[in-house]
């Protein structure tokens, strides 16, 4: 029924107002006389009207529009179609008089003139154009195929379902799927296996994509999808799984979501037997999911219409690995949630970086007051030394300033150090030293008799590295030779006797816990000022972290002044130490033991 002369004016004024609040943030040319463009003024995302609903509605009269818009966060949405005609049709039948709006509120519209450029339009792209490493590859199997798959997954097993999903039916192979964690468990691998039927699949893979000639996925999720059935928004955990995630559609056709961090939201449609890898960035910087509804909009014939959902089944493949990830879509990324992974990505990435500043500029800078404060030989080191039999080659690695070079008079002592300041030192007191890398130690294989490295290893940022210092120790002794290691314990209570580092905490004689500083800190370099993310220590409380900053104060001069620099450590865990030399072949552990706040081991190459 069209609408009386009265209804019409106030319309009217209602959808004036309609307009000019809209051209305060969006650029719409709107138009008086008909045009192939409607913009519904009051209705939209935020007025909670369903793309659905208005495409039925416009069914309704009979056309089908070529493009409905549903901006993100707006309270209008926008119809597009073949010619003003056609847009008339519907602004008649509808302007005024569908109750579509909040709360059952008419619809007001105008017609407006499209001012964007013919590539603007998206309609007509691809899925990779749409998404960024998002492929869709069409019929990539076959109806038979399709069938065998579909039996081999048995979704009809009652039994065989699993983490009953209160939306839709799945089931597992390879690996489980924790739905708790979004994971899986990797020490965990299932007694039922993907289906041998799916290495067609791959051989397929291979052909069209050459690239992933690599990627044999070992984790399947299959998914029973009824009508009305969806999956919400998320991204796969980036650091469970590699890329690409690839996902099969068998059964009916299915529209997916997807949308980036900034609020974009594309809808892809995964036909039957079609396959979608998603990689790069739609893997990692788009969330997916699927809109539980009876009803999806698809295009036909360059226009929108209806299409009822049937039942899908989707089998998705990934593959497993267990390193953090490393992407930039931070607000997705589990990784950069995980303030332990960052760490160890920060340390990996910064290795060398850290140990200059941190450690070898550090000594250097401080090496006359350590020196200084760094005297009296710890007594089980001393034992080691004099049970060395006369003649006997020792390489202490990381000398310091030599203070167990001077110990035993009947042995040749060799010292090395990264730090030149404290080789001065060494020098100073007629000791041999040289300046050279732990990691790399100038000294042919086999030439050493015995080996002290006490405090060194820990300042190593990385497990790899810790072990390679290790590693050229071993090379160096000779067979049957010998080494001592200490490393700083990450539990300075250890054995209930509290070390000397925690008892010169002279406020009340007593660690404090938890103290430890996780604070993000400036930490000044060179030229320019780089954000830490290592937590900085309290000196002389319990530590708190395995990685992290200790500060050394150094007064300056006669000034009151105190410079303070941080020097990194990698404290241990008990046992810890005797692990990694345990991963380093041709040794056997003679002795294990805690002293001064140090885990200590005593090891023999073989003879
Ligand atoms: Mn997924
Ligand atoms: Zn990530």
């Amino acid at each position: 029924m069209p609408l009386s002369k009265n209804a019409e004016k106030r319309i009217g004024k209602k959808i004036k107002r309609c307009q000019l609040i809209i051209s305060r943030e969006a650029s719409f040319e709107f138009s008086d006389s008909p045009t192939e463009n409607i913009i519904i003024c009051n209705a939209g995302i935020t007025t909670g009207l369903q793309q659905e609903t208005i495409l039925e509605e416009v069914l309704r009269q009979g056309v089908s529009p070529k493009e409905i818009g549903f901006p993100t966060g707006k309270s209008y949405c926008y119809l597009r179609f073949s010619s003003p005609q056609v847009a008339q049709i519907v602004y008649e039948a509808m302007n005024g008089i569908s109750p579509l709006g909040q709360n059952g509120c008419i619809l007001l519209m105008s017609y407006y003139l499209d001012t964007r450029n013919a590539n603007q339009h998206e309609v007509n792209l691809s899925p990779s154009q749409l998404v960024p490493g998002l492929i869709l590859s069409l019929d990539f199997i076959d109806e038979e195929l399709e069938a065998k798959l579909l039996y081999a997954a048995d979704m009809n097993d009652e039994n065989g379902l699993e983490g009953n999903l209160k939306h839709r039916r799945v089931k597992h192979f390879g690996f489980e799927f924790l739905y708790g964690s979004n994971n899986v468990d990797k020490n965990k691998p299932m007694d039922r296996k993907i289906p041998s039927i799916c290495n067609q699949l791959w051989e397929k893979l291979q052909q069209c994509y050459p690239e992933l000639a690599w990627h044999i996925p070992d984790q399947l999720t299959v998914n029973r999808y009824e009508p009305g059935q969806g999956i919400p928004p998320h991204v796969d955990t980036h650091s469970a799984f590699q890329d690409p995630i690839i996902c099969l559609s068998l059964g009916a056709a299915i529209s997916m979501d997807f949308r980036d961090t900034k609020g974009k939201h594309l809808t892809v449609d995964l036909p039957s037997r079609s396959l979608l890898i998603m990689s790069g960035e739609s893997r990692y910087g788009w969330t997916h999911g699927i809109t539980p509804r009876k009803t999806d909009t698809v295009r036909l014939n360059n226009s929108l219409t209806i299409r009822k959902r049937e039942l899908r089944v989707s089998f998705t493949f990934r593959k497993l690995q267990d390193v953090p990830c490393r992407c930039q879509y931070h607000s997705l990324c589990d990784s950069y949630k995980n303030e332990s992974d960052v760490r160890s990505l920060h340390l990996h990435a910064n290795a060398t970086q850290l140990e200059l500043d941190n450690v070898h500029k550090v000594y250097n800078e401080i090496a006359k007051h350590f020196s200084e404060t760094r005297h009296s030989p710890w007594p089980k080191v001393n034992t080691f030394l004099s049970s060395l039999s006369p003649g006997s080659i020792l390489l202490d690695v990381g000398c310091g300033n030599g203070k167990y070079l001077g110990l035993n008079p009947h042995i040749v002592a060799l010292g090395c150090d990264r730090s030149n300041e404290l080789l001065k030192v060494c020098i100073n007191r007629d000791f041999n030293a040289l300046e050279c890398d732990c990691l790399v130690l100038p000294f042919r294989s086999a030439s050493i008799d015995a080996c002290i490295s006490i405090a060194v290893i820990h300042h190593l940022a990385t497990e790899q590295r810790r072990r390679q210092a290790i590693c050229e120790i071993v090379r160096v002794l000779r067979p049957g030779g010998y080494a001592l290691i200490y490393v700083w314990a990450k539990d300075q209570e250890a054995n209930s006797k509290k070390s000397s580092y925690l008892r010169q905490n002279k406020l009340n004689n007593k660690p404090s816990k938890g103290t430890d500083q996780s604070l993000h800190v400036m930490i000044p370099k060179e030229d320019h000022i780089t954000e830490s993310i290592l937590p900085i220590h309290t000196n002389r409380t319990q530590f708190q972290h395995q990685d992290l900053l200790v500060p050394w104060k150094l007064q300056n001069g006669k000034q009151e002044t105190k410079k303070t620099f941080l020097r990194f450590y990698h404290v241990f865990e008990e046992h810890e130490l005797d692990n990694l030399c345990r991963s380093v072949e041709g040794i056997s552990i003679e002795e294990s033991y805690y002293d001064q706040g140090n885990w200590c081991v005593l090891f023999k190459t073989k003879d």
